[in-house]
């Protein structure tokens, strides 16, 4: 699929849930949520078809996100029935990694081509206060699982003033020690995180680079979306820094999200939604869903620097 800026869309993030074992501070406020009920989720059957569809329309890479997937009693159901559909060339999931050691194998073996592990702290104390729950244990040992299966790893974190700024080089050390890539990315002004500051990226690839000395940037990968990685000689792993506040990269955006009810947002910072759940609901079939999705990507914005979404990550699919 082509946007009317020549943009191709190939990359779709499908947030299976809302709900979250975790409340980040940045992210899902402690208190009580308002999380959708379970008939207003797409089922396993919406969510083949609509897949289907976009498969038709051009889509290859499908991110499987939330809330947190793995909150999904049926996630490894889901993850084969989407890695099945002819023209999808690799499922992927971004997860907390909590519980992800029960069903890292599954996962594998139900077609899941890797995982972005959200971890923003090594250190169980601040762990435990940005994410609202004392489970890092939890979340490195899923970590290790999928190195135990085989299956593809990177570590996401978000650096919080004040909160982890202080320890992001225990997280590098990750990258030093492993062949696996660890990610920085700058705090979005959404829900929650619009009580933060952001920190530049730049500011943390000097730090690291007074550490470790010279990070030399590596060819960009368009498949690797908006990260820039970085090698440095004593480093088993990379650096990648996705710096959506510092570096825009709207003009190179390849993606579309739909929403745990089944709305299409053509840009995260977009609040046009349509209405795909009632379109599915309605019987439209693969074949229809792909001319809606090409059609519909004719209104992606040039840019999210307009626009004026304020919902949080664990509403919109991270
Ligand atoms: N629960 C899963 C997880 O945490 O990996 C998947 C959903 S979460 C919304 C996806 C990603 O969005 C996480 O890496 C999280 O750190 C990031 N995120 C959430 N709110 C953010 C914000 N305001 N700015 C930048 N990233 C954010
Ligand atoms: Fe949950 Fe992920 Fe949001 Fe944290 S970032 S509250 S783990 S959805």
């Amino acid at each position: 699929m082509q946007d009317k800026f020549g943009r191709t869309i190939d990359y779709m993030r499908i947030s299976i849930t809302d709900r979250c074992n975790l409340r980040c501070v940045y992210c899902m406020a402690e208190e009580q949520q308002q999380f959708l009920p379970e008939s207003e989720l797409l089922t396993i059957e919406e969510w083949e078809r609509l897949c289907q569809g976009a498969a038709q329309a051009g889509i290859r890479k499908i991110r499987i996100t939330g809330g947190e997937p793995l909150m999904r009693p049926d996630v490894v159901s889901l993850v084969h029935k989407i890695s099945q559909i002819p023209n999808i060339e690799k499922v992927v999931m971004t997860s907390n990694g909590v519980g992800l050691a029960k069903v890292a194998k599954k996962l594998k073996l139900a077609g899941l081509a890797g995982v972005n592990i959200s971890i923003d702290s090594l250190e169980r104390e601040s762990y435990c206060r940005l994410t609202g729950r004392d489970v890092l244990a939890e979340a490195l040992e899923g970590l290790s699982a999928c190195g135990s299966v085989g299956l593809p790893v990177k570590v996401n974190c978000v650096p919080v003033v004040g909160e982890n700024e202080a320890a992001l080089w225990q997280l590098a050390e990750l990258a030093e020690q492993y062949p696996i890539e660890v990610r920085f990315i700058e705090m979005m002004p959404l829900g929650e995180g619009a009580k933060f500051q952001p920190i530049a990226n730049d500011k943390i690839l000097q730090q690291f680079q007074e550490r470790y000395g010279d990070f030399v940037q590596q060819e960009p990968d368009k498949k690797d979306g908006p990260a820039i990685y970085y090698q440095n000689d004593a480093f088993c792993g990379s650096i990648g820094l996705i710096s959506p506040m510092s570096h825009s990269f709207c003009h190179q955006c390849n993606r579309i999200r739909v929403t745990a009810d089944g709305k299409l947002k053509l840009c995260l910072h977009h609040p046009a939604d349509l209405d795909l759940r009632a379109l599915l609901r309605a019987g439209n079939q693969a074949e229809q869903i792909k001319t809606i999705l090409q059609e519909a990507v004719q209104q992606k914005p040039k840019d999210g620097h307009s626009t004026d979404e304020s919902r949080p990550m664990w509403r919109i699919g991270g």
